[in-house]
């Protein structure tokens, strides 16, 4: 399967990582939309959170769980999760992914 998110999170395209474990693997966003944005990816390939459903949603909690120290490391005081769900919701990468957006007082708007 050609997907970008596949191949960062199995090594074989080198990004710049702020936190990985077996099952998770969190990494800047190369065009940031706020002064710290990171993407946190579940190493599992899911295309989007449409797709999640009893048997593979344990990872949403998993990555939510490492969400706080991600940002307290990252020195975020404060900070916005996003994910865009399928085209119309604004996902350009087809791999289930949370933006983690931070370092400035971010506006009120959603789209
Ligand atoms: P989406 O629009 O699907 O919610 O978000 C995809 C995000 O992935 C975008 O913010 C885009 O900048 C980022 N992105 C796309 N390709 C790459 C890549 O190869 N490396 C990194 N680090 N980010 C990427
Ligand atoms: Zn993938």
């Amino acid at each position: 399967m050609d997907c970008i998110f596949c191949k960062i999170a199995n090594g074989d395209i080198k990004t710049n990582k702020v936190y990985e474990d077996d099952k998770i693997i969190a990494f800047y966003d190369l065009e940031p939309k706020a002064p710290t944005h990171v993407l946190i990816i579940p190493k599992e390939h899911i295309c989007c959170a449409d797709e999640l459903n009893e048997s593979n949603c344990d990872i949403v909690s998993h990555i939510f769980s490492k969400i706080p120290s991600i940002a307290k490391d990252l020195s975020l005081d404060g900070y916005r999760i996003v994910n865009n769900c399928k085209e119309n919701g604004g996902q350009t990468v087809f791999h289930l992914h949370f933006h983690l957006l931070g370092g400035t007082k971010l506006s009120g708007d959603f789209a």
